[in-house]
């Protein structure tokens, strides 16, 4: 059955109107066409067609060719909160050729290469968010105004308060499959985290550019907004994407799980370290896939909420179940890299995090042993004697690292006029540099009078 005719199938079982042919630009903005299914055919065949540029950073301008984005029937999802409509992520072609530019092509194309050397890479995610109201002059506030306890984390009553949102999203993710087994009043006045179950990297890429649209739509529904931004409120814990990686082969042996004669003691086998290895050393650069905008570096640092923990990493490190570590091991059989925000493109993420990966895997790397401390209790230079490296304080930072890191260059490919990373540094200290050009409240009432 061609993928026309599998999913015309779907659509008419599911009772289904309208797809929406979806894609994301470099900012994983969740960008899509309305489709009726009158129109499939053609979508399914030829692909829906975007001006790319009006999306966002894709590698387009307005002389650009049209991209047409070929949807992929595996991503195929109904979606529960407005059933007349199912989701189909695309891949974006131009000119008949997979679109070098465009996230999802860049992780097809890393998992294919992967696939090649008879492995699979397994990836969950934990995505926080925050639910906030706007006041008239555009600032915002917790959503629920009761929510105001200095160490909210885990606080059934708030729990209790958001149940009715709660409730809806985890009915969704079930109705969808992907397996909801928690959901919890996070660190921050506001902040929520639900999880589901890891599947293959690609389709949790998926499922988070979903997840994301769902959780706004809900949000909006209710009168309020919800934000993935990394830090919205200056003294409350930012919103993180912690991300479990393994590899796997392709039979579905699990080669992270190592044996009790660890040498190391997490129980991890050798590759998993070397992986590890790859992510420490090429954690200057990495954060500015993960990290990827301005406000991501407010979240990070050692300043800690009243729970004690800023739950970002400021140094990159390892350890078992540890959450001042860069990477932590909650069990041995995946590594947790805690260093991702809400802002984090997922496509993008996990190109970047198997790239790093994998270059420690080739070269054998070695981690060295794990950190035992509370690394957010150690003076820089007590950090500095142990050679840990501290993450960079900005995007501009991350940038020029990512600039110089061959490794995610050749991560993230190329395209017809030079290499994704560059196309990316390029973007994102524009965008670094637009934010640094405004004045802001708090240079003038710190300033305005001073001199
Ligand atoms: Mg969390």
């Amino acid at each position: 059955m061609g993928a026309y005719e599998e999913i015309k199938a779907r659509v008419e079982n599911d009772g289904v109107e309208f797809v929406y042919a979806m894609f994301v630009e470099m900012h994983g903005k969740p960008c899509a066409k309305l489709v009726p299914v009158e129109a499939l055919e053609t979508v399914m065949n030829e692909g829906a067609g975007f001006a790319g540029f009006a999306a966002g950073p894709i590698g387009q301008d307005p002389s650009s060719p049209d991209i047409l984005a070929i949807p992929d029937p595996a991503s195929y999802t109904q979606l529960p909160w407005q059933p007349n409509v199912a989701a189909l992520q695309c891949d974006p072609t131009v000119e008949g050729e997979l679109w070098p530019y465009a996230p999802r092509v860049i992780l097809r194309r890393a998992l294919d290469d992967l696939a090649s050397r008879g492995l699979v890479f397994n990836a969950g995610v934990e995505a926080e968010y925050s639910l906030v109201d706007r006041n008239p002059d555009g600032s915002i506030v917790v959503a629920d105004e009761r929510d105001v306890d200095e160490q909210p984390c885990y606080d059934a009553k708030g729990l209790t308060r958001m149940l009715p949102h709660l409730t809806e999203v985890s009915r969704n993710l079930n109705a969808m499959g992907w397996g909801n087994y928690a959901n919890d009043h996070e660190d921050a006045n506001g902040q929520f985290e639900q999880n589901w179950q890891y599947s293959d990297a690609l389709t949790t890429a998926d499922r988070l550019v979903l997840f994301r649209l769902m959780i706004h739509t809900m949000a909006a529904r209710d009168g309020r907004y919800a934000t993935f931004m990394p830090k919205p409120f200056a003294d409350k814990t930012g919103n993180g994407l912690h991300a479990h990686s393994s590899l796997w082969s392709l039979e579905g042996e699990p080669l992270f799980v190592g044996g009790d004669d660890d040498p190391k003691g997490l129980g991890l086998s050798e590759p998993a370290y070397q992986f590890a290895a790859g992510l420490i050393e090429h954690a200057p650069s990495l954060v500015a896939i993960l990290c990827p905008i301005v406000n991501s570096y407010k979240r990070m640092g050692v300043g800690a909420p009243a729970s004690g923990a800023t739950w970002a990493p400021a140094y990159a490190a390892y350890g078992g179940n540890n959450r001042t570590q860069m990477i932590r091991v909650p069990e041995a059989d995946r590594l947790e890299l805690r260093l991702a925000d809400g802002a984090a493109n997922p496509y993008l993420m996990f190109a970047a995090i198997l790239a790093c990966g994998l270059d420690g895997i080739d070269r054998g790397a070695d981690p060295g042993q794990p950190n035992e401390d509370n690394l957010f209790k150690l003076s820089a230079e007590e950090i500095a004697e142990r050679g840990i490296v501290t993450l960079p304080p900005t995007l501009l930072h991350a940038a020029e690292n990512l600039a110089a890191c061959d490794v995610l260059e050749k991560g993230l490919g190329m395209t017809p006029d030079g290499s994704y990373r560059d196309y990316f540094v390029k973007t994102k200290k524009a965008e670094f540099m637009a934010h640094h050009h405004q004045v802001t409240q708090a240079e003038i009432d710190q300033y305005l009078t001073l001199f």
